[in-house]
């Protein structure tokens, strides 16, 4: 139940992971506080199988992300389903403005907004985007029953999506730029060992072709030349980016690659900023459903002290 009240100690931005343990620990220090997120999960709620999480053997990100919203909703936490478009610096805080046009203010903030799906950015790219190209694999396998697939990448993205197309698909190529596949060993072990999948290394995508929907592709290997393989889908699991609007107009200062630099208590360089999750160059970044949740615990515990502080 969301309430007519639009100040808050805390909003945390974001609804994936991070942002939602925040809240389970946000509440434990009854810090009144909102979260607005668009989407609930973020792109863990996409993950086919997730063998690696505390207490589950093997769930599905689905799954996980409900069992996680149930605890975040038993404390009484409403979730706001909008999107943060505008932060603005208001008498001591923060007034945050959504994309319904809904206004609310804060004395702090925490963004764990994530991050989203990174692009080939080859040339005809957008324009196959549901025509038999996907950044999902546990959305639209289905679709492909007894087909031919390829897969982009080399880690554990594109090894989960791998292996769930197997288990649908009649032959998964996973096309990968190096010799050598990354991420988790048992994942690679699976990939490497199951009949229907062909790892095609030190390959690059160069082309799609196709005219109402993907007919095939074309590959480049510096040492082979170029090929081209027939293919019903096409499936780009290649990591993912920030999302760069409220990094920007926040002026949050970022490493290299665009993540916001953080503390080891999830400060930004901004007072009043702190954030969680893969946007963020924490944990080492090794980005992963439990060191989001961890760094959403460690920032509510920080804003917690900050808040008490000012008192
Ligand atoms: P990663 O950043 O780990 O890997 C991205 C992959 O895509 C790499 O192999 C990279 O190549 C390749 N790549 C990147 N850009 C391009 C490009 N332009 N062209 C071709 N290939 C490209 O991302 P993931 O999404 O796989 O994983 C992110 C995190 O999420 C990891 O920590 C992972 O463990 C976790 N995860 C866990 C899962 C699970 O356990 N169920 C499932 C999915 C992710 P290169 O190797 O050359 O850099």
């Amino acid at each position: 139940m969301i309430d007519n009240k639009n100040n808050y100690s805390l909003i945390i931005v974001g609804a994936g992971p991070a942002a939602l343990t925040a809240s389970i620990y946000a509440s434990r220090y009854n810090l009144d506080h909102l979260i607005i997120g668009e989407a609930i999960g973020g792109l863990a709620f996409e993950a086919h199988k997730i063998c690696n999480f505390p207490t589950e053997i093997e769930i599905k990100g689905a799954q996980l992300v409900e069992k996680i919203q149930k605890h975040v909703e038993s404390l009484g936490n409403p979730i706001v389903a909008d999107r943060v478009v505008g932060i603005d610096h208001e008498n001591d805080g923060f007034k945050l403005t959504t994309q319904s046009n809904k206004k609310f203010f804060s004395k702090t903030i925490l963004l764990a907004p994530g991050t989203r799906h990174r692009k080939l950015n080859l040339p005809n790219e957008k324009q196959f985007i549901g025509k038999g190209l996907s950044y999902c694999a546990t959305c639209d396998a289905m679709f492909y029953r007894d087909k031919i697939v390829a897969v982009i990448g080399g880690s554990d993205s594109a090894h989960t999506a791998s292996l769930y197309l197997a288990e649908i698909a009649k032959k998964v190529y996973q096309i990968y730029r190096k010799d050598r596949l990354r991420g988790e060993t048992l994942w690679i072990n699976q990939v490497e060992n199951n009949n229907k999948i062909e790892v095609i290394y030190n390959t690059e995508i160069s082309e799609i072709e196709g005219k109402d929907k993907i007919k095939s592709i074309k590959l480049t290997n510096p040492y082979k030349g170029e090929d081209k393989i027939k293919i019903d889908g096409l499936f780009i699991e290649i990591g993912t980016v920030p999302q760069k609007a409220l990094i920007e107009e926040l002026s949050l200062e970022t490493n290299e690659a665009g993540y916001i630099k953080i503390g080891i208590d999830q400060k930004t360089s901004k007072k009043g900023v702190w954030a969680a999750g893969d946007i963020t160059n924490g944990a080492n970044n090794f980005r992963q459903i439990i060191t989001a949740c961890s760094e959403g615990a460690i920032a509510s515990e920080n804003i917690f002290k900050f808040l008490q502080e000012k008192k």
